[in-house]
């Protein structure tokens, strides 16, 4: 039958823009708490979810959606909860020596936008505020991390726990190409000015430093002031790593906003996912010198990585 009238017209009309369409499962798990690899300074990982809708350019995290069989574009499209994560962390807690650290958010973003409903991480923090003795640490690029405020002073009275905001840039322009679906630069200062007054200890890591993007003095030495007059306590960075599931989207990326240092990266990793020893020495100064400047410490956490992959491989079963 030929269309007529709005129907006709809607059959032809140009398409201005087609939103994102993000997909959310359950994924069944065997394990909550992850063992990292030796020489870290935390001994498990907990990440409630499987992939990042924050979408950031340069995540390296990319390769765990390749463990399933897809494309590291899927990691912010597909995301998959944690099925059963507060009841397979009371199982696995009573196992683990009470001064070995664990870390929530070291692959995926534990207050990613799926978490706003499925409040895999609040349930993990409910557990841990039945403990006692605990040490822990959240890394997050949201101030959704807020709304678990009165959760997080909880845990705080008889644990040992700090916050770790992720704040690469202040420039809002950059932050939204680099990490389109992440919360405002300025948010996460909010965050971490909350968290303080809170009396939670936070700190501001500015990773992965980008060469060319954000590792000059004179943009970290704005972070690390502004992290420290919202009152973070410790300030530190590291090189980008960027291992090939990484390269296929931040590689493009650089060719369409910045041109000019697409070759200058192409260059940089192409033997290797890691900056040179050069470099990282020269970047590690710098972060010391800025962090002496406003009297913050290094943190309880080296950006490191290349130390954090592959935990998970062994984690998934089938059901
Ligand atoms: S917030 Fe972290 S895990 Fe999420 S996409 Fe960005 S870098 Fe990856």
């Amino acid at each position: 039958m030929a269309l007529v009238g709005i129907a006709r017209l809607a059959s032809q009309s140009e398409l201005l823009e087609a939103k994102r369409a993000v997909q959310y499962f359950e994924i069944p798990s065997r394990s909550i708490l992850n063992r990292t690899k030796p020489s870290m300074p935390f001994q498990w990982t907990i990440n409630p979810y499987r992939g990042c809708e924050f979408g950031c350019k340069y995540c390296y995290a990319r390769y765990t959606h390749e463990f399933m069989e897809m494309d590291a574009t899927e990691f912010e499209d597909k995301i998959y909860a944690k099925s059963a994560a507060a009841h397979l962390l009371r199982q696995e807690l009573g196992r683990i020596d009470r001064k070995q650290h664990i870390a929530i958010g070291t692959a995926t973003d534990p207050y990613q936008p799926a978490e706003r409903r499925y409040e895999r991480t609040r349930s993990i923090l409910e557990v841990f505020a039945r403990e006692r003795g605990r040490y822990l640490g959240i890394t997050t690029k949201s101030d959704l991390v807020l709304r678990d405020l009165a959760l997080i002073r909880e845990i705080a009275r008889a644990n040992v726990i700090g916050i770790n905001l992720t704040i690469t840039t202040l420039d809002e322009k950059l932050a939204r190409l680099l990490e389109p679906r992440a919360p405002r630069p300025a948010l996460r200062l909010d965050a971490v000015r909350k968290l303080s007054e809170a009396g939670i200890p936070v700190g501001v890591f500015p990773n992965p430093v980008m060469p060319g993007l954000t590792d000059g003095e004179r943009q970290l030495d704005r972070l690390a002031k502004a992290a420290r007059d919202a009152g973070a306590q410790w300030f530190g960075g590291g090189p980008l790593f960027l291992m090939p599931s990484a390269q296929k989207i931040f590689l493009p990326f650089l060719d369409e906003h910045f041109p000019r240092l697409a070759p200058v990266y192409r260059s940089l990793y192409q033997r290797s996912a890691y900056l040179g020893r050069d470099y990282k020495d020269q970047l590690r100064d710098r972060i010391r010198r800025i962090r002496d400047r406003y009297g913050l410490v290094s943190g309880p956490i080296d950006y490191q990585p290349e130390l954090w992959t592959g935990e998970e491989q062994g984690e998934l079963f089938a059901r």
